[in-house]
């Protein structure tokens, strides 16, 4: 019984529920949909379609060595995915589909119709578990409601964790070979409406190195993670957020990677390594509130009374913050390292997005859009769910009272100012003190630009329009 797994963000021969379960059952034949325009619709830009491609040729070289064939067709919308894929299981005779559910709501209609069609046609149709411990519903709150806040979900994550939730799949053994060949790999060459990519050499892609990054990563800055992961200027976080983002790795190998450093715990034992176990928690979390609340896929608010929130129009404040040149430098220096490396610390995308949406008082959503055009790990759920702390329209979001000053976030967190002075080398030459917030003269001299809002000033205004909203 030939079968068919539809692989989409979930890049990896190791560890993929939906292609060890089809490889149990019969032979496998794997498709990929190159959707770019709609992927365009949905903000990705360049950086992350580039580094999507790629990883379905990094992809199509390890299916070759189990004899899997990848057929590659391309669609424009999802609305195409139904016939696109019954076409090709017809072709070729298959009698199953397989793939790894996802969560925001454009991908659940398209894979929804997907299943009516094969229904339909008398094909059988598979959705796995994959991306996360538990499928969206299955961990509920004791009203029987999805956790909209992080700790009590995170509690209830780990009290019932049973093994199986974290077990890795057996990598499927080589096939013997079909008479089916693989499409000759497409060219991956972006249509004329994206931006150029960064060069491909800064985030190679594939299973490969993703599972080396994790290695290293836990060797040697794992213990440290608790420790270092607030601090820009250091690399102390794992950069693997574009693997997890596209599935080059699984949360279950992380996760598996960490325990078997750590005596068999997530939850106690070493402080770095349970603090970044927490972290691919809340990957799980937003994954989860994209699935149970449809209308944030809607660009709505999570939290409906900040719906009339009256945010600014300011189209010269916005370009100012994309371009890094609102005269706050770690503000600047966080944006120059978004655009120029398709990745931004964490930290800093906590920094920046607040900056932009209470400082500039400029709709969150102008922002989102704007990471996921640039951003290499681009990934619905996170971004949206970052956004919505940030602009405290989420769930479990910052209170809107409590606004980061920029200023401060970088004498914590680039004490010495090496951040600053590496992205915004013409205030490398003043001393660290200054860079954090050069003077009037000292920006006259270095050609550094001013601030575009007032701290203060711009605080208040943002207090006071949260105030307006009845609650
Ligand atoms: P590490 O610190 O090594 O963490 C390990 C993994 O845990 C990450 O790779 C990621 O998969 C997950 N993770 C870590 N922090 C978070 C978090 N706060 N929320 C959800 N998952 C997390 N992450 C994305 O993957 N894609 C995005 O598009 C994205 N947009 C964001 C936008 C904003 C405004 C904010 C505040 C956060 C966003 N994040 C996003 C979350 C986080 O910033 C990144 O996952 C992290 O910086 C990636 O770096 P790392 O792999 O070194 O993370």
């Amino acid at each position: 019984d030939l079968q068919m797994v539809w692989f989409r963000s979930d890049l990896r021969t190791l560890d993929n529920r939906a292609l060890s379960a089809a490889a149990e059952r019969g032979p496998v034949i794997a498709v990929f949909l190159t959707s770019i325009p709609q992927w365009q619709r949905h903000d990705h830009g360049a950086n992350k379609i580039d580094f999507w491609l790629r990883g379905v040729a990094a992809l199509r070289e390890h299916l070759s060595g189990l004899n899997i064939p990848l057929l590659q067709r391309r669609i424009e919308t999802y609305d195409e995915a139904p016939d696109a894929l019954l076409k090709l299981a017809h072709q070729h005779g298959a009698t199953a589909l397989h793939f790894n559910r996802e969560y925001p709501l454009n991908e659940r209609r398209r894979d929804a119709a997907v299943e009516r069609a094969f229904h339909d046609a008398g094909i059988a149709v598979t959705g796995h578990t994959d991306a996360v411990a538990y499928a969206p519903g299955e961990l509920l709150t004791g009203k029987g409601e999805p956790y909209s806040v992080f700790t009590p979900f995170a509690k209830a994550w780990h009290r019932q964790l049973e093994g199986h939730r974290l077990a890795l799949t057996h990598a499927p053994a080589p096939q013997t070979r079909l008479a089916i060949e693989a499409d000759p790999a497409p060219s991956r060459e972006l249509p004329d409406a994206c931006d150029t990519p960064l060069d491909a050499s800064r985030w190679p892609a594939g299973q490969e190195e993703a599972g080396d990054r994790l290695e290293r990563f836990l060797r040697f800055r794992g213990r440290h993670y608790r420790r270092q992961r607030d601090f820009p200027a250091l690399p102390g976080t794992s950069e693997l957020s574009p693997y997890l983002a596209l599935g080059m790795l699984s949360h279950r190998q992380c996760l598996q990677a960490v325990m078997s450093d750590n005596d068999g715990h997530l939850a106690d034992g070493d402080a770095g390594l349970t603090a970044w176990a927490n972290e691919l928690i809340w990957r799980e979390f937003y994954l989860h509130i994209a699935a149970s609340f449809p209308d944030i896929s809607r660009h709505r608010p999570f939290q409906p009374h900040t719906r009339d929130l009256a945010w600014r129009d300011d189209d010269a404040g916005f370009r100012a913050w994309c371009e890094g040149r609102t005269g706050y430098p770690l503000v600047d220096a966080a944006m120059r390292q978004l655009v120029q490396c398709g990745w931004m610390h964490n930290r800093l995308r906590m920094v920046t997005a607040m900056f932009l949406s209470k400082h500039l008082l400029i709709d969150w959503r102008r922002g989102e859009a704007f990471f996921m055009r640039h951003l290499v790990d681009g990934d619905f759920a996170s971004n949206n769910g970052g956004w919505q702390w940030a602009a405290s329209t989420g769930t479990d979001a910052a209170p809107y009272f409590r606004i980061f000053n920029p200023t401060t976030q970088a004498e914590r967190f680039d004490p010495e100012g090496r951040f600053i002075a590496h992205w915004l080398p013409e205030l490398a030459p003043l001393a660290v003190k200054s860079r954090f917030f050069p003077s009037e003269a000292q920006r006259r001299d270095t050609g550094y630009t001013l601030p575009i809002v007032d701290h203060k000033a711009a605080r208040q205004r943002a207090l006071d329009a949260f105030k307006s909203l009845s609650s």
